[in-house]
């Protein structure tokens, strides 16, 4: 892979990239923190020597990629380096050492959504933090499609926290770019490469065309709502409440006032409402979500129309301040005595473990 190997770090630098040192012996290798792209890329935390701060630095053997694979990252890298948004993960530094690629990144101290679904919230967040959450992703793409790209990935684990409450979505593998001849295309008929594991987050008509050959959307074809997996919205009619859909119109430009007077679930649950048959989410959140599974791409809106949407009016504070009180009693991963050497077998389980035992507050009941 020589020469598409060179093409790979010979990308022009920006200035933002030069703050961190394009040489392996300045990190200290901490635990493992996760594993992506059909496991040839391990993600680890690691301690930046000549200053000390965390930084998370993805690893991907070269040797075992194929030519289009690493095609394929330097895609991404050329994107990275286009990129800049205050809800997109910045890359900060990007080179190659003994065969691997190393991507250096800010280690973001709550994990990604996917790992606050799984080791805490397992049923489900309250509608405030999946509501600051969502304002951050729907920034980024609207960005994204902004700069002329859609995103195509778009899952839990691609939505980082870092550890002052800022969110930030990652995943730019999958990018593509709608600008073809200088024109917008209209219709992406590209299917995105090695993400299999993306399959459940694409949109129907994304899916459809690989099946039937049928084009999708472009930029509608986006879905907004990996926050929701494994977190039910149980409607109303099924909870023999009022019925949802009778209070609960698209719900984008309305004004504050035409805000719910039901229970809108922004504050922690208690016990007694914990369960998700027990809880009740806001109309708009309901709008919201019809409008963004609707199965007509035509008829999905925008990125840019859903930060209008009434679901978000009930943020009062500003996201970033609001987000830690709401992730409680989660707090960000700061102290590592018991990271494991790099690549042990057990590195995982021990973050695991250390979000699930070493970082949470006291149980307050
Ligand atoms: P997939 O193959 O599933 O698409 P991927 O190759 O895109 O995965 P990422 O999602 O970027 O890989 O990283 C895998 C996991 O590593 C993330 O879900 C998250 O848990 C962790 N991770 C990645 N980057 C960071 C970071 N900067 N800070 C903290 N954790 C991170």
């Amino acid at each position: 892979h020589e020469d598409s190997r060179e093409s790979l770090t010979s990308l022009p630098r920006r200035d933002t990239m030069g703050s961190f040192l394009p040489d392996s012996s300045s990190y200290e290798l901490l635990t493992v923190i996760g594993r992506g792209l059909e496991d040839l890329m391990t993600v680890n935390l690691a301690r930046y020597r000549p200053t000390g701060e965390h930084v998370a630095i993805r690893r991907i053997d070269l040797e075992s990629c194929t030519n289009d694979m690493v095609t394929y990252l330097q895609g991404e890298l050329h994107v990275s380096k286009l990129f800049h948004h205050p809800s997109i993960l910045p890359y900060k530094s990007i080179f190659i050492t003994e065969n691997e690629l190393w991507v250096i990144t800010p280690f973001m101290a709550y994990g990604s959504a996917r790992d606050l679904i799984s080791t805490h919230f397992t049923e489900g967040m309250s509608e405030m933090a999946i509501a600051c959450i969502l304002l951050g992703v729907l920034k980024a793409l609207d960005y994204i499609h902004h700069m002329g790209y859609v995103h195509r990935s778009v899952k839990a684990s691609h939505v980082l926290i870092s550890a002052d409450g800022q969110v930030y979505l990652s995943g730019l593998r999958s990018i593509f770019s709608l600008i073809r001849h200088g024109q917008r295309a209209r219709v992406v008929h590209d299917f995105p490469q090695y993400s299999i594991k993306v399959l459940p987050w694409l949109s129907p008509e994304v899916l459809q065309q690989n099946l039937q050959g049928h084009p999708d959307a472009a930029g509608e074809a986006e879905r907004y709502c990996a926050l929701l997996a494994g977190h039910s919205t149980i409607p109303a009619e099924e909870l023999s409440l009022k019925p949802s859909r009778s209070g609960a119109d698209s719900g984008i430009c309305e004004g504050p006032g035409a805000s719910s007077a039901r229970q809108a679930n922004g504050e922690p649950s208690s016990s007694s409402s914990s369960h998700p048959y027990n809880r009740t989410f806001s109309p708009h959140f309901h709008a919201f979500v019809e409008l963004c599974l609707q199965r007509d791409p035509q008829k999905r809106p925008s990125a840019s129309a859903l930060l209008n949407h009434s679901f978000f009016k009930q943020i009062k504070r500003r996201p970033s301040e609001a987000l830690p009180d709401l992730l409680r009693p989660v707090s960000p991963i700061s102290t590592f005595q018991n990271a494991q050497p790099p690549d042990s077998p057990t590195g995982l389980a021990s973050l695991a473990s250390s979000l699930s035992h070493l970082d949470v507050d006291d149980w307050d009941f």
